[in-house]
């Protein structure tokens, strides 16, 4: 099977000066990993050996009842000796939500825990808890987060280069930042654009560059890295999981042109939908660029079933 497509841009070219100048391939991690595909898998990588290495027997994480972090999480522990735990934000309501409950159905324990008690994270009255209920504990920071999540992902960025590393630009979504830290890490990583899918994040930048010169480490100077990061605080279009009219029509024409290539509601069709129109508008400054496809598809099960214009199932 091959990961990497070329996108149909004929409906977005139609009225653009700019017509046949962009190259835009994605790259389907959607279709990574049949059961976790995307991003998540990857940042779950380092803290599994983590896990083992603390010779846990239980690996708990924290996540919302739709979130993609926390499906993935599911579908990797099934097949692994470890018992599952999960902090979910919010009361449980009596009908799970469908990631939930594929949650359960792969036999992740579910432990609730009120907005005000999960927003303390490490020190919340349920994570001690579990550390009491069960003892040896490992805990995944939410979302996969931390060096730990950006070290999958630096590994990540050495099979996306071995399939092309003629790319002038990677394009990845964000939300915490980890992702983008480790690819940025990442020597062959060319110039590397981050959409934030969150409202009001533009400190970010300063996180990602962080995370990755220290992943880097010796390999690249911190000017190195800085200079190959653009970080995009402003396509969050309304905030996060909202969608704006303009989106709306955006993904239903992305979706006309490019059935098979479906984006998810969250991230990746409010970055791919910034670049286009970067392309559109004349400012893209690239021949060739990827998208790295961060997955997220199970997502649209949080959405209105006409919202979403993709031929998947
Ligand atoms: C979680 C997620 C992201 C953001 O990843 P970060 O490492 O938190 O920045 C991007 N795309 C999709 C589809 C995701 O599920």
């Amino acid at each position: 099977m091959s990961f990497v497509h070329s996108i149909n841009l004929s409906l977005f070219e139609e009225k653009s000066t700019h017509k046949g100048s962009f190259e835009l391939d994605i790259y389907r991690g959607d279709l990574e990993h049949p059961n976790a595909p995307g991003n998540k898998w990857h940042k779950l990588q380092y803290h599994l050996k983590a896990a083992k290495k603390q010779n846990a027997s239980v690996i708990a994480t924290f996540g919302g009842p739709f979130s993609n972090h926390l499906h993935a999480f599911g579908m990797t522990l099934r097949i692994l000796p470890f018992k599952a735990v999960a902090v979910v934000r919010g009361e449980l309501q009596p009908k799970l939500t469908p990631t939930l409950k594929d949650m359960v159905e792969n036999g992740v324990e579910l432990w609730p825990s009120s907005r005000s008690d999960y927003r303390l994270g490490m020190s919340s009255q349920i994570v001690n808890e579990i550390n009491e209920h069960y003892g040896n504990v490992y805990w995944i920071p939410e979302g996969g987060g931390g060096a730990l999540g950006a070290m999958g992902c630096h590994d990540w960025a050495n099979y996306i280069n071995a399939i092309d590393d003629k790319y002038d630009a990677w394009v990845v979504s964000s939300g915490t930042g980890t992702t983008a830290a480790g690819l940025l890490s990442n020597i062959n990583t060319p110039d590397l654009h981050v959409f934030s899918a969150l409202k009001g994040e533009p400190a970010q930048r300063r996180l990602i560059l962080d995370l990755a010169s220290k992943l880097a480490a010796e390999s690249m100077s911190k000017e190195s890295l800085n200079a190959k990061l653009f970080f995009h605080a402003d396509c969050h279009e309304g905030g996060y999981a909202k969608h704006s009219p303009a989106l709306k029509s955006f993904i239903s024409k992305f979706a006309r042109a490019n059935p098979n290539y479906p984006l998810d509601p969250v991230y990746t069709s409010k970055s791919m939908f910034a670049v286009i129109q970067a392309m559109q508008n004349g400012c893209w400054p690239y021949k060739r660029t990827l998208f790295i496809h961060t997955g997220g598809l199970q997502g649209w099960r949080g959405f209105s079933k006409d919202t979403n214009p993709f031929t998947y199932s």
